[in-house]
Order: C-alpha cells, then structure tokens, then sequence
C-alpha cells in the first residue's frame, strides 16, 4: 500500500519547487552535481506519476512517513539503507539524541514548597514528548510543561526541540501563562507545517498552588489526601490554529498534595491482549505511592507501567512529570 495520498499531496509541490531552484543554481554550482540531483527530483516526480513513490524499492513496503517528509527523494525504508545510509542516518540520530538530551531539564529541581522528579522515556533514540521544568530567577515560582508533538522519530524530536527553544524566549519575557501559551501557538502555526502539531499541559507553580493551561493534552491530576481530581483541557493543541485561544484555571494545592503531568504513552500502554493501562489505573498507582517522595512515586508508577504491558515493547514516548508540594 502507497503512502496516504495527503502526503504525497503535500510532497510533490516541494519537489517540484526544489526543481525549480535546482535549475535556477545550474548556472552557478558544479554542473555534475546539480544535473544527479535534478535527475533524482525527476525520477521522484516520475514514480509519483505512477504510482510507486514512497515505496521501498527493495521490499516495496511504504517508506516511513517522517522520513519521507524530511527527505522526499529517498527510495529504501530503513531496513534496506545501503552501508553509507545507514551509516549517516545512525549519525544523525546520534546528533538529535545529543541535542535532545542537553534540553532536558534537570531531574530534580527543588524549591522553597516545591519537590519535582520527571521521568522522560522516549521509544526509540530520540522523542516527541516536551518535558520544560525552570525555576524563576527569585525562586518563587516555576514554570512546568509537558507536551506531546504528533508524529514519530527525529522528525518528532526536532519539532519538540523548536518547542522547547519558543518556551525558553518567551518565559524570558515574563508575561502572562495566556499570553505565553497564546504567542507559543502563533509561533509554531507559522513556523511548522499545517500537519504539525502538539498537545500541552504548562503552567506555574506559585505560593498557595498552581496556574495551569492545557491545549489540548491529556488531563493533568492533582492528588489531595482525601481524594484526585482531573483537569479537564481548555484549548485546542499548539499549531492547529494561529488564533486559537487559551485560558488559564488555578488550582489550590496544599501541603502534601501533587500535581501529576503525563503523555498518553503512559495511559494508552498496552498490555498483549491490547487493553490499555487507562486512567484509572494510572490514579490507583499514583495513589498507592503518593506517600513516598516525587522520585520514588515516579519511579514506582513506571515500574507498574512496564509490569501491566508485561513482554509487550512500549509504542509511544512516555513523559511522566510530579510536582509535589512539601508537607
Ligand atoms: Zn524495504
């Protein structure tokens, strides 16, 4: 089966635009390389004419879809890249691996009434899952985010990585969550493509609890002694539209009790007869260890995770991120 029609829909006006540029530097760049080049754009525009673009040319399956995306002309899935493909695709995934891990928060930044631990584990070498933990200059506040961007692999990563690198300029420019969230969304609707997007939980962690904004991303969970409460989103994901709106809720947390962000890779975990970890299940384990510390309330969660989906390999990134306040 060819790969969805949109996508080659999408592909081939940018291939036929890279022709366009090819030929307008023929004059300028050596001719040898210039004229391999076009005849690779033309023999892509070919094999969408007939019908065999995107299909692996060793085992005619589809070619993975992000890789198509970043790179039209390529004609091997990656199971069937020569030596020296292989070889730059691993170098690549090296660097992104690199580039992600130096953006990751620390995993345990602690302030005055506030205990966090984060845990981050992404399916393959790199992740589409944003994890942001910043503490304010004067220690009062933080600044806490988890989101997760649609799609798979690097091209998923280097989406997060832009993500990330918009939260960092605008938290600098101390404004309003609804104004950071707002301008974070116009960012990315004008600066990635109309199919990317990313849900988000973001908010600050202040004095008496928490402003909490979520586009769309699953319900984060505040857990009180005497009982859980789930927060329902209140905005559409990040880059659908560039005039979505965003409000902002507060939520009272008091000593002793947590805030819990996660990605659906956690709740959407299967085990092998395909039923899902679920919600529910989530809370009973997050209330099981809510006694114990951030760190170990995370580590034990995940444990429970891994256990539920038993020989099965995890299919999504998971990003699990607990703010406690202290008792
Ligand atoms: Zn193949």
């Amino acid at each position: 089966m060819n790969p969805a029609t949109s996508v080659i829909q999408t592909l081939r006006p940018r291939i036929l635009e890279r022709r366009t540029r090819l030929q307008a530097a023929a004059g300028s760049v050596s001719a040898d390389y210039v004229h391999n080049l076009l005849a690779e754009v033309d023999a892509a525009l070919e094999r969408i004419d007939n019908g065999s673009y995107g299909l692996c040319e060793t085992c005619h399956d589809p070619i993975e879809a992000d890789r198509l995306e970043g790179n039209p002309l390529i004609r091997f899935c990656l199971d069937h890249l020569s030596r020296e493909e292989r070889r730059a695709h691993e170098q690549d995934l090296e660097l992104a691996t690199e580039i992600q891990a130096k953006l990751l928060p620390p995993s345990n930044i602690a302030l005055k009434d506030w205990e966090t631990h984060y845990r981050y584990q992404p399916v393959g070498a790199v992740g589409g899952d944003y994890c942001e933990l910043i503490a304010a200059s004067d220690g009062q506040s933080l600044f806490f985010a988890v989101g997760d961007v649609a799609g798979k692999g690097v091209a998923a990563s280097l989406l997060m990585t832009h993500l990330s690198a918009i939260f960092r300029s605008l938290l600098s420019l101390d404004l309003p969550l609804t104004e950071v969230v707002s301008r974070a969304n116009r960012l990315f609707c004008e600066s990635t493509a109309s199919a990317h997007y990313a849900t988000l939980v973001c908010g600050r962690a202040t004095e008496d609890g928490a402003e909490l904004c979520n586009a769309g991303h699953c319900r984060p969970l505040v857990l009180r002694p005497e009982a859980t409460e789930r927060l329902d989103a209140t905005g559409l994901p990040l880059g659908l539209f560039c005039s979505g709106r965003y409000t902002v809720s507060h939520v009272r947390l008091g000593e002793g009790d947590s805030l819990i962000l996660y990605s659906d890779g956690i709740t959407e975990a299967q085990d092998s007869e395909d039923r899902e970890y679920g919600e529910p299940r989530l809370i009973g384990a997050l209330r099981s260890y809510m006694h114990q510390g951030a760190r170990a309330m995370a580590e034990s969660v995940l444990r429970d995770v891994a256990g539920f989906r038993g020989a099965r390999p995890p299919h999504d990134d998971m990003t699990l991120l607990i703010i406690r306040r202290h008792s």
